[in-house]
């Protein structure tokens, strides 16, 4: 069974931006995981905060259960971390955590964020976390108590705005069957509404270049970049 890790820095960074993908895994009968490092309670969550003596906390809590109710639609497991946010700051003990993951979960596919977003330096920690967790999760000397892992592909996903992120597409999933159950993933937070239309037009963009290449109607995909080289035999 395929196995896949999705870690995004906030709570439902992973919907917007992969959701679609996510569904034809569980569709395709693999096994997915969703790792939340926090829930964007103090950076994504402006609305929340125009209520009047709101805390950290009360957000958090909204942004869980916001995260939680898209897992559910999708069929994931949901992992959570409450590392929080703005800044997102990942110490030692941190990147061991992340190596200790990869080697429990172990992942054939990795799905993060892209490895530049000047708008979001949580979305940036949290690449670069998964990116050197990854390398050091296949050292021999690492964390000897626990199996070593190689994980063998990371795929970006695409950021709110690609044009400031050097973000340069070079794979692209159909997930048009899905669209509508993504879309209900997305209705699931209240707090981020803005972001839905933002990555159903995405989709529809992002539809047209995956039908050139897959000769096929496509209504809705998503872009990905591909972090590490690919091996073979032949190409
Ligand atoms: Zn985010």
């Amino acid at each position: 069974m395929t196995k896949v890790t999705v870690v995004s820095a906030h709570g439902m960074d992973w919907v917007w931006r992969t959701g679609g993908t996510i569904l034809k895994y569980v569709q395709a009968g693999a096994d997915v995981t969703v790792v939340c490092l926090s829930m964007g309670e103090r950076g994504e969550s402006a609305s929340a905060w125009a209520e009047p003596g709101q805390t950290a906390e009360k957000v958090r809590a909204l942004r869980l259960g916001e995260a939680e109710k898209a897992a559910a639609v999708a069929g994931v497991e949901l992992r959570t971390y409450d590392w929080g946010d703005y800044p997102m700051v990942i110490d030692n003990d941190r990147r061991l955590e992340m190596v200790r993951l990869l080697r429990e979960l172990r992942p054939d596919v990795v799905l993060t964020h892209g490895r530049r977003d000047p708008n979001n330096p949580d979305h940036v920690a949290t690449a670069d976390l998964v990116e050197a967790a990854a390398i050091w999760s296949r050292a021999h000397g690492r964390l000897p108590a626990a199996a070593r892992h190689v994980v063998r592909q990371i795929h970006g996903y695409e950021p709110e705005f690609p044009e400031f992120c050097d973000f340069t597409p070079d794979t692209y999933i159909d997930i048009s069957d899905v669209a509508d159950q993504k879309l209900e993933m997305m209705q699931c937070s209240q707090v981020q509404q803005f972001m839905i239309e933002v990555y159903e037009q995405r989709a529809r963009y992002r539809a047209i270049m995956a039908g050139l290449l897959l000769e096929r109607k496509v209504t809705h995909a998503e872009a990905f970049e591909r972090f590490l080289p690919a091996a073979g035999d032949l190409f």
